[in-house]
């Protein structure tokens, strides 16, 4: 999940599609990710009881798993904590009290397309609408992104309102998944951040590295390396199952280059609501050179009540996982509300 506060964004100027030809490694991934539910069922070995249900859940929010992340789901095995993140479930259908399209309702605090500027002394701007993955629990599932594209122009006014306000010091790139932006649209958009002299540091909240780490590639790291700004990349990993060797090798080029790694995750039902699953979790982002940041309670979205864990036991589940980690790895537990200045620690 790329930074929360994005949901009413409109987006920025959209890239043109490429031929394949000219294509990066990721971007291929990209184009030929699954976007067919039977298929996803077929590839993973599930049967014919799983279709009609992902058959609905996929007419609501479309179905969207890369081959890398694919690779790491156990086939036969509906109650995959990675699979269970990605398939579509009737379950989607059902109408919870207090689950709504726009859980967040952070449409006022945008004050140009693209841009929310809602905590003091960070703005965040809409690099990509696009995701590499669906997240069936995301907050945005409903964004009716269709009717929302700004253009580069628009882009540019979310940059003079960064310019003349000499309070804000840290730029965060937000969608979507800003990654998903091809680079040649980044480095130009880090060019113009790194020209604003109060601006110290660059934000980035991605899932793309998890998903497809090809997409650390060298010419990511060119222009992440040579921006002048501190670099900080928020990755958004629920399940210790999600970091394989290559997710590590991605994290490892991301270091070298000097970015400071860090971690939020959703608290998931049937994902991640246990001890164990937590801990195993932070053990295994310290082991690819990422912190634990926050572990978020759900948003109340439409369409994701299936995924909820109760505050009461959110909080039992953090006081044991305080009980077996240190505290470097221990993850703050929080919740978003509209209109709150901060997080809310629960
Ligand atoms: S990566 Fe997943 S959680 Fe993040 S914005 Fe995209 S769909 Fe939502």
């Amino acid at each position: 999940m790329i930074t929360r506060s994005s949901a009413l964004l409109q987006r920025p100027g959209r890239e043109e599609a490429q031929p394949l030809s000219i294509q990066s490694r990721w971007q291929t991934q990209l184009a030929r990710a699954i976007r067919d539910p039977r298929e996803l069922c077929r590839r993973l070995g599930l049967d014919e009881a799983w279709w009609v249900g992902a058959e609905r859940g996929h007419a609501l929010f479309e179905v969207r798993v890369p081959e890398a992340y694919l690779a790491r789901i156990r086939p036969g095995d509906p109650s995959d904590p990675l699979l269970r993140q990605v398939l579509p479930l009737a379950e989607e259908e059902l109408v919870a009290p207090g689950y709504v399209a726009d859980p967040l309702a952070e449409a006022e605090h945008a004050p140009a397309p693209g841009l929310i500027h809602k905590y003091a002394g960070r703005v965040l701007l809409i690099a990509s609408p696009a995701c590499a993955v669906n997240c069936r629990y995301c907050f945005r599932r409903h964004f009716p992104y269709e009717e929302n594209a700004p253009s580069r122009a628009q882009w540019e006014a979310s940059l003079e309102h960064l310019r003349e306000d000499a309070s804000i010091h840290e730029a965060i790139l937000s969608g979507g998944d800003p990654l998903a932006a091809s680079d040649r649209q980044l480095a130009w958009l880090v060019e113009r951040l790194d020209a604003v002299p109060h601006l110290r540091r660059l934000r980035i909240h991605t899932r793309l590295p998890v998903v497809i780490p090809e997409r650390i590639d060298d010419a990511l790291l060119g222009w992440l390396s040579a921006s002048r700004l501190q670099k900080v990349m928020v990755l958004h990993i629920n399940h210790a199952h999600e970091i394989d060797e290559a997710v590590i090798a991605a994290c490892r080029r991301l270091k070298d280059a000097g970015v400071t790694l860090l971690n939020q995750s959703v608290l998931l039902r049937e994902v991640n609501d246990s001890v164990e699953a937590l801990a195993a979790l932070s053990e295994r982002l310290f082991e690819a050179g990422i912190l634990p940041y926050y572990l978020h309670v759900l948003d109340p979205v439409a369409g994701a009540a299936h995924f909820d864990v109760p505050d009461d036991e959110a909080r039992e589940l953090v006081a044991g996982l305080r009980e077996v980690l240190p505290g470097f790895l221990m993850p703050r537990l929080v919740r978003e509300i509209p209109g709150e200045a901060s997080k809310t620690p629960l």
